[in-house]
């Protein structure tokens, strides 16, 4: 649990919140069976035992709504209840490192990375602005104000909309 490959160097929010999406033709879902969830987990610094794939699909279904402002932030209560910290030191250095059980570890980093994006200026990691869009968008601008998960797919879409919605405005 403590080899250092085990810390949250690979980013596992959003990836996580991306993870399945319900498209026209099926449910599209990263973590639907226990082989694409172990690679997946395993991609990502994780362990990808059986408890760790059923504690990520858990903490999703979690995370997906909080991050919608659907629910308050007491749905995270059971992850943070596990939430430990072991201290190492390496090549001299003091080395924090999660330290919970395999259900909460993803849910357990998942939660740090949320913490850690929200700023004065709101949270940098929100849903996707194009109401069609069920993909999430971390934003490390400095102004903090970006609205699309991806330019091509929904900003240019979003904005030639608004263009053709005004023009026949302007035209009736
Ligand atoms: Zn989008």
């Amino acid at each position: 649990m403590n080899d250092s490959d085990t810390e949250p160097s690979t980013p596992v929010l959003l990836d996580l919140v991306n993870s399945r999406l319900t498209l026209s033709d099926g449910v599209f879902d990263e973590l639907d069976t226990d082989h694409h969830a172990r690679e997946w987990l395993r991609a990502r610094g994780g362990r990808g035992t059986p408890a760790e794939i059923a504690g990520a699909r858990r903490v999703r279904d979690v995370l997906v709504p909080f991050l919608r402002g659907e629910t308050g932030s007491d749905v995270l209560a059971p992850w943070l209840a596990g939430m430990r910290k072991s201290a190492s030191l390496e090549e001299g250095r003091l080395v924090w490192s999660l330290d919970v059980a395999d259900e909460l570890a993803i849910g357990a980093r998942a939660i740090e990375e949320w913490n850690a994006l929200q700023t004065p200026t709101g949270s940098r990691i929100r849903p996707c602005a194009n109401p069609e869009c069920q993909h999430f968008l971390v934003d490390h601008s400095k102004a903090n104000s970006r609205r699309w998960h991806s330019m091509e797919s929904c900003g240019n879409r979003m904005k030639s909309r608004r263009h053709y919605a005004k023009s026949r405005e302007l035209a009736s």
